[in-house]
């Protein structure tokens, strides 16, 4: 963790939050690298989740929600979590993380558990009573069961059918950190998909597989990746069944994704709390019902993370180190990098950016002349870009370049005029990524 930590910061992917003042709990902020590389994350699971289906809508609802709706999903009564304090070094720990009795830290005694809810509170407008109090929303699940009717009628839809959602889910940890994986403001990737009571089981494996699959599509080792069933005292209090997609982090296995079988426990909620009717009627059958819910729910951060770690290798070429980012080339931040091999000819440099310039119309392209080429490629290979362009004397006359793979370092002499289709073939898969 500490090397991919380390190359984040020396690289621009990830930076503390407000570092200049010291930083601020656990809070990261995302670099031009990171920037670009979580997007792709994010691009990549709408693609397919969304576009490439016929049974998904998109939705992009509001972090700030009416009070009621937590009350309803059983937020306000049951998001806690039990906290005890070291009476000694007054610490803080989560109660059902702890191994022992005693602190770890100084082996000092623990204050009783507490339950602390971990939904951040604020006010919306001027007066700051309990009237006006609101939460961030915790998870981006409930703007999805509220809106259920509203994008059910509107896309005319039947079952099964799924709203899909990324955005910003805040929950006021006692204990965040292992760097981006458990933080106070994360973003989540989460499906609700609609089912037939019945039909549910079904479609839970089906989403379980599918899912999988996803995270070893854009590059995860295999043996890194796991599935871990819930067992009945783990269960949430809405969900019947629940698998969780384990990746093996350098803190040991842990939670990527979890998929839920929520039943219809949240529309039959908001149905009573809102006192309006969330059925769906079914009009082949002529029968109306409350859809079950599956849940296959993911945190963009932990995803994110989990592509760095597992992408992060070192090996030894020639005699010398090598770090290498081996990025799926639909995740890498920067696609292409065009160098020239010397950058003191003005003829040379001229011609490489007018290259990069023409690149970057199909892909993320960034033109580099500050160091000798061994420094560029090592530079490059570090944040991950599949290929390199580098452009040479010879170039001048034979318009041709020399287009060098991340991963096996093999290089080809491609024609300028037949670059762009080379690469095309190259970094764009079948799906259109
Ligand atoms: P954990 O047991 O790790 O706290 P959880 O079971 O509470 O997670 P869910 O409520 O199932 O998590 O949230 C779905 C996904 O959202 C998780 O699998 C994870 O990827 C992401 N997520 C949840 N909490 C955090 C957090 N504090 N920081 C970053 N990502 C998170």
């Amino acid at each position: 963790m500490d090397k991919v930590v380390s190359l984040c910061k020396r690289r621009g992917f990830i930076f503390q939050n407000s570092e200049i003042y010291g930083g601020v709990g656990s809070t990261w902020d995302y670099g031009p690298l990171g920037a670009e590389l979580k997007r792709n994350v994010k691009e990549a699971w709408w693609r397919e989740m969304v576009y490439q289906r016929e049974d998904m809508e998109g939705l992009d609802a509001a972090i700030l929600m009416h009070p009621q709706v937590w009350v309803a999903s059983g937020h306000v009564q049951g998001f806690t979590d039990p906290l005890v304090d070291c009476k000694s070094c007054k610490k803080r720990f989560k109660a059902d993380s702890l191994q022992t009795a005693r602190c770890p830290e100084c082996g000092g005694e623990f204050t009783e558990a507490r339950q602390f809810n971990l939904m951040f509170k604020t006010f919306m407008g001027p007066v700051e009573d309990e009237a006006a109090v609101v939460y961030l929303r915790p998870e981006t699940a409930q703007g999805i069961f509220t809106n259920f009717v509203n994008v059910q009628t509107t896309m005319r839809r039947r079952l099964p059918f799924g709203i899909a959602q990324i955005g910003k889910a805040f929950r006021n940890e006692i204990t965040p950190g292992n760097f981006t994986f458990r933080t106070r403001e994360f973003e989540q990737m989460e499906i609700e998909y609609f089912v037939e009571p019945g039909t549910d089981q079904h479609w839970h494996e089906y989403w379980v597989q599918e899912r999988f699959q996803w995270y070893s599509k854009y590059g995860i080792e295999k043996d890194n990746l796991r599935l871990r069933e819930h067992g009945p005292d783990e269960l949430a209090h809405y969900a019947k069944g629940c698998y969780d997609i384990e990746y093996l982090f350098p803190m040991g296995w842990s939670e990527l994704e979890g998929i839920a079988n929520r039943t219809d426990f949240d529309l039959k909620q908001h149905a009573q709390y809102s006192r309006k009717d969330l059925s769906f009627f079914d009009d082949l059958q002529k029968e109306r019902f409350i859809p079950y819910v599956i849940e296959p729910s993911a945190g963009a951060d932990r995803a994110t993370l989990a592509f760095l770690l597992d992408a992060y290798r070192e090996e030894e070429v020639r005699g010398e180190k090598r770090v290498v980012l081996g990025l799926h080339p639909t995740l890498a931040p920067i696609k292409v990098a065009v160098l020239p091999l010397l950058r003191n000819r003005p003829d040379l440099v001229e011609l490489a950016r007018s290259i990069a310039r023409d690149l970057r119309r199909q892909f993320v392209t960034r033109y580099d002349d500050t160091g000798s080429i061994g420094r560029l490629y090592r530079r490059q290979d570090e944040i991950g870009t599949p290929y390199c362009v580098t452009v040479d004397v010879q170039s001048l006359t034979d318009h041709a370049v020399t287009v060098r793979e991340r991963d096996s370092m093999l290089q080809d002499r491609i024609s300028l005029e037949g670059l762009e289709t080379y690469l095309l073939e190259r970094l764009c898969g079948r799906d259109g990524s």
